[in-house]
């Protein structure tokens, strides 16, 4: 299952990036940048990681996920950034043009395929209380 390898990256990054900088709190919100070239289902995600995160100091926590359009550079004339987008007769979804805006050349994409955490909502606990309940 796709999202399910994907959440377990997330999490064993997270992880490990937590024990090099603690959070002096409880995690309540993971935001997550998804490129809109990853194909993926959001609620697969976010069941997965409901899942993954049990009995790590990450339960409870949730995923907020936030799509970002792709961003490419070309190897022609320099040019960074978005491109132009295409809808196709019968497709429900606008598709991103792959080469460059400005001369035509090709591309590389340099967002678009990532799925990165971008920031933590953490919930301040003062040291010695406990948290009287989850909800
Ligand atoms: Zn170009």
């Amino acid at each position: 299952m796709h999202e399910y390898s994907l959440a377990h990256s997330l999490l064993q990054g997270l992880l490990e990036h937590l024990e090099r900088e603690p959070v002096s709190g409880r995690v309540r919100k993971v935001h997550v940048r998804q490129g809109e070239l990853l194909i993926l289902s959001q609620q697969a995600l976010k069941e997965a990681w409901h899942i993954l995160t049990e009995r790590t100091p990450l339960a409870g926590s949730e995923l907020e996920i936030e799509r970002v359009e792709v961003r490419v550079r070309c190897r022609s004339c320099g040019y960074r950034g978005p491109v132009p987008r295409v809808e196709g007769e019968g497709w429900h979804f606008q598709a991103p043009v792959l080469s460059c805006p400005r001369c035509g050349g090709r591309v590389e994409i340099e967002e678009g395929r990532e799925l990165a955490i971008i920031a933590l909502t953490v919930e301040e606990a003062p040291a010695g209380e406990v948290d009287p309940c989850d909800s």
